[in-house]
């Protein structure tokens, strides 16, 4: 039988080990993640008290289909969660997974390694309260963490319509509400969306910001 080596079980890879197994091929799936579903699809931790699905809104059935195809598939191909791939050579796939290392051997192979944050270094980026859309993305998803109350989004990514509205989401449910007391709305120019417990705002890089001159973001 052939042997085909998956990296990565976020949507790409799931649907990648889908149409092998309908083909008869038992893929071997490897991820670093604990569980399927990649960034878009990424699971809260267990025992959270998050409902992903509201907070997904109108992407809560795409997470379902896909996290329900991997169910499907689960006991037909041969899963390796918190595995990483660190290095391919010849027809070997080089793994890493609680610091043992181990080989995976293929015929074919399908890099499904997804994308990850592009930050363009301004001056302060590094300061406490400076996040990634993406880091905020999984604080939010996978530990139900808000980064704050007052947010300000610098630049233009096409996530940012996205993560917008899974803040939005976020401060309809009471587990985010018990994360402390509220502040005060804060009164300020460009605020594309404004709640009783969240303030967003945007800013346009170039034309408002330049770095980020006090002690903290905020
Ligand atoms: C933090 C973040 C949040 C995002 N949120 C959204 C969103 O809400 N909506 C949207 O449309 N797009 C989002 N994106 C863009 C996103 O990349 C795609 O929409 C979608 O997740 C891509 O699916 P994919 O299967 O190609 O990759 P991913 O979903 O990124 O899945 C890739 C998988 O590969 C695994 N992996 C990567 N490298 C290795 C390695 N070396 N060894 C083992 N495993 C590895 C990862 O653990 C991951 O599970 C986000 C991107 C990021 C970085």
């Amino acid at each position: 039988m052939t042997r085909v080596a998956i990296v990565g079980a976020g949507p790409a890879g799931i649907a990648a080990a889908d149409v092998l197994v309908a083909h008869g091929v038992v893929p071997v799936v490897i991820d670093e993640g604990l569980r399927p579903g990649g960034q878009i699809y990424r699971q809260p931790r267990p025992g959270l008290r998050l409902d992903i699905m509201a907070l997904l809104g109108a992407e809560a059935g795409n997470y379902r289909r896909t996290h329900a195809t991997f169910e499907s598939l689960k006991d037909r191909i041969d899963y390796r969660p918190q595995t990483l791939a660190w290095a391919i050579e010849d027809r070997t796939l080089h793994t890493m997974k609680d610091s043992a290392a181990a080989t995976v051997g293929f015929d074919a192979i399908i890099l499904a390694t997804g994308a990850a944050d592009r930050t363009l270094p301004i001056k302060g980026w590094t300061l406490p309260g400076v996040f990634t859309l993406g880091g905020a993305q999984v604080l939010l998803k996978e530990h139900g963490c808000l980064i704050g109350r007052r947010i300000v989004f610098c630049g233009r990514s096409p996530l940012r319509r996205n993560t917008l509205a899974l803040l939005r989401g976020s401060v309809l449910q009471k587990s985010f509400r018990a994360q402390g007391p509220m502040e005060p709305v804060h009164q300020c120019d460009h605020v594309e969306h404004r709640h009783a417990e969240l303030t967003l705002e945007v800013v346009r890089i170039g034309r408002d910001v330049g770095a980020f001159a006090n002690d903290r973001a905020d």
